[in-house]
Protein backbone atom coordinates (compact mmCIF):
# COMPACT_ATOMS: atom_id res chain seq x y z
CA UNK A 1 0.00 0.00 0.00
CA UNK A 2 0.94 3.69 -0.42
CA UNK A 3 1.45 5.59 2.44
CA UNK A 4 0.26 9.08 2.64
CA UNK A 5 4.08 10.28 3.04
CA UNK A 6 4.61 8.38 -0.23
CA UNK A 7 1.76 10.16 -1.98
CA UNK A 8 2.83 13.81 -1.33
CA UNK A 9 6.27 12.93 -2.06
CA UNK A 10 4.95 11.74 -5.52
CA UNK A 11 2.84 15.20 -5.58
CA UNK A 12 6.29 17.35 -4.33
CA UNK A 13 8.83 15.29 -7.29
CA UNK A 14 9.37 18.45 -9.32
CA UNK A 15 9.95 21.18 -6.90
CA UNK A 16 10.94 24.75 -8.04
CA UNK A 17 14.64 25.00 -7.45
CA UNK A 18 16.28 28.39 -8.26
CA UNK A 19 13.20 29.47 -9.88
CA UNK A 20 13.24 26.04 -12.43
CA UNK A 21 11.10 23.24 -12.31
CA UNK A 22 13.44 20.24 -11.44
CA UNK A 23 12.41 16.65 -12.63
CA UNK A 24 13.41 14.11 -10.24
CA UNK A 25 11.66 11.63 -11.19
CA UNK A 26 12.80 8.73 -14.33
CA UNK A 27 9.40 6.96 -14.29
CA UNK A 28 7.41 8.32 -17.29
CA UNK A 29 4.19 6.75 -15.79
CA UNK A 30 4.76 8.37 -12.50
CA UNK A 31 5.14 11.76 -13.90
CA UNK A 32 2.12 11.68 -15.92
CA UNK A 33 -0.08 10.44 -12.94
CA UNK A 34 1.75 13.58 -10.74
CA UNK A 35 0.75 16.01 -13.34
CA UNK A 36 -2.32 14.56 -14.14
CA UNK A 37 -3.25 14.93 -9.75
CA UNK A 38 -1.70 18.24 -9.92
CA UNK A 39 -4.49 19.14 -12.63
CA UNK A 40 -7.24 17.95 -9.81
CA UNK A 41 -6.19 19.20 -6.87
CA UNK A 42 -5.56 22.53 -8.65
CA UNK A 43 -9.15 22.06 -9.92
CA UNK A 44 -7.84 22.38 -13.50
CA UNK A 45 -8.80 19.00 -14.83
CA UNK A 46 -11.74 16.58 -13.54
CA UNK A 47 -11.45 13.62 -11.71
CA UNK A 48 -12.35 11.58 -14.26
CA UNK A 49 -8.74 12.06 -15.77
CA UNK A 50 -7.17 9.56 -13.06
CA UNK A 51 -10.16 6.87 -14.04
CA UNK A 52 -7.72 5.10 -16.56
CA UNK A 53 -5.33 4.47 -14.03
CA UNK A 54 -8.10 2.54 -12.53
CA UNK A 55 -9.07 0.35 -15.33
CA UNK A 56 -8.92 -3.39 -14.67
CA UNK A 57 -8.48 -3.13 -10.76
CA UNK A 58 -11.31 -4.03 -8.45
CA UNK A 59 -11.05 -5.31 -4.44
CA UNK A 60 -11.93 -8.35 -3.21
CA UNK A 61 -12.86 -9.26 -0.14
CA UNK A 62 -11.22 -11.91 2.70
CA UNK A 63 -12.16 -12.84 6.60
CA UNK A 64 -10.39 -13.93 9.34
CA UNK A 65 -10.53 -13.00 12.99
CA UNK A 66 -10.03 -9.53 12.53
CA UNK A 67 -12.78 -9.25 10.69
CA UNK A 68 -12.95 -8.28 6.50
CA UNK A 69 -10.00 -7.01 4.43
CA UNK A 70 -10.21 -5.67 1.09
CA UNK A 71 -7.10 -6.23 -1.25
CA UNK A 72 -6.78 -4.51 -4.81
CA UNK A 73 -6.35 -7.00 -7.48
CA UNK A 74 -5.20 -6.02 -11.09
CA UNK A 75 -2.41 -5.30 -13.49
CA UNK A 76 0.89 -5.44 -11.46
CA UNK A 77 2.84 -3.81 -13.48
CA UNK A 78 0.17 -0.70 -13.30
CA UNK A 79 -0.38 -1.68 -9.58
CA UNK A 80 1.54 1.34 -7.95
CA UNK A 81 -0.06 3.87 -10.26
CA UNK A 82 -3.44 3.10 -8.76
CA UNK A 83 -2.60 2.26 -5.34
CA UNK A 84 -1.15 6.15 -5.28
CA UNK A 85 -5.26 7.47 -7.30
CA UNK A 86 -6.20 5.83 -4.14
CA UNK A 87 -4.31 7.69 -1.38
CA UNK A 88 -5.64 10.73 -3.47
CA UNK A 89 -8.72 9.64 -2.68
CA UNK A 90 -8.74 8.78 0.66
CA UNK A 91 -6.80 11.86 1.39
CA UNK A 92 -9.35 13.96 -0.32
CA UNK A 93 -12.62 11.99 1.22
CA UNK A 94 -11.40 11.40 4.52
CA UNK A 95 -9.64 15.32 5.46
CA UNK A 96 -11.23 17.05 2.77
CA UNK A 97 -9.76 20.43 2.38
CA UNK A 98 -6.37 19.80 3.44
CA UNK A 99 -4.38 18.66 0.32
CA UNK A 100 -4.10 21.91 -1.11
CA UNK A 101 -0.80 23.90 -2.87
CA UNK A 102 2.05 25.39 -0.69
CA UNK A 103 1.05 29.51 0.00
CA UNK A 104 4.58 30.74 -1.66
CA UNK A 105 3.82 31.49 -4.84
CA UNK A 106 6.94 30.77 -6.18
CA UNK A 107 6.49 27.39 -4.80
CA UNK A 108 5.17 23.84 -6.94
CA UNK A 109 4.45 21.43 -3.39
CA UNK A 110 1.25 20.56 -1.57
CA UNK A 111 1.28 20.08 1.65
CA UNK A 112 -1.89 17.66 3.84
CA UNK A 113 -2.54 20.02 6.39
CA UNK A 114 -2.68 18.06 9.80
CA UNK A 115 -3.74 20.85 12.49
CA UNK A 116 -6.51 21.10 14.42
CA UNK A 117 -7.70 24.73 12.85
CA UNK A 118 -6.29 23.93 9.24
CA UNK A 119 -4.54 27.22 8.57
CA UNK A 120 -1.08 25.59 7.37
CA UNK A 121 -0.52 27.72 4.62
CA UNK A 122 3.41 26.28 3.91
CA UNK A 123 4.99 23.04 2.24
CA UNK A 124 7.59 23.00 4.99
CA UNK A 125 8.31 26.18 7.79
CA UNK A 126 12.27 25.57 7.28
CA UNK A 127 11.89 26.47 3.25
CA UNK A 128 8.66 28.33 2.27
CA UNK A 129 7.45 29.79 5.53
CA UNK A 130 10.71 31.26 6.69
CA UNK A 131 11.02 32.70 3.26
CA UNK A 132 7.73 34.61 2.94
CA UNK A 133 8.00 36.01 6.53
CA UNK A 134 11.80 37.16 5.89
CA UNK A 135 10.36 38.60 2.55
CA UNK A 136 7.04 40.26 4.04
CA UNK A 137 9.90 41.81 6.62
CA UNK A 138 11.39 42.99 3.87
CA UNK A 139 8.40 44.60 2.00
CA UNK A 140 7.20 46.48 5.40
CA UNK A 141 10.42 47.70 6.32
CA UNK A 142 12.06 48.77 2.86
CA UNK A 143 10.93 52.22 1.99
CA UNK A 144 10.91 53.06 5.44
CA UNK A 145 14.84 53.65 5.47
CA UNK A 146 14.65 55.80 2.71
ZN1 LIG B 1 6.52 25.60 -0.50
Amino acid sequence: MIREDEFLMLLNSAPVIDGVVTETLTDVGLRRLREDLRRVILEEAEPSVLAPYLTGFSKRPSIDAEGVHWTLTGPADRMPLAEIVLEWSRVTTEMPGRLRPCGNPECNKFLIDHSKPNTARWCSMASCGNRMKARRFQARHSGASL
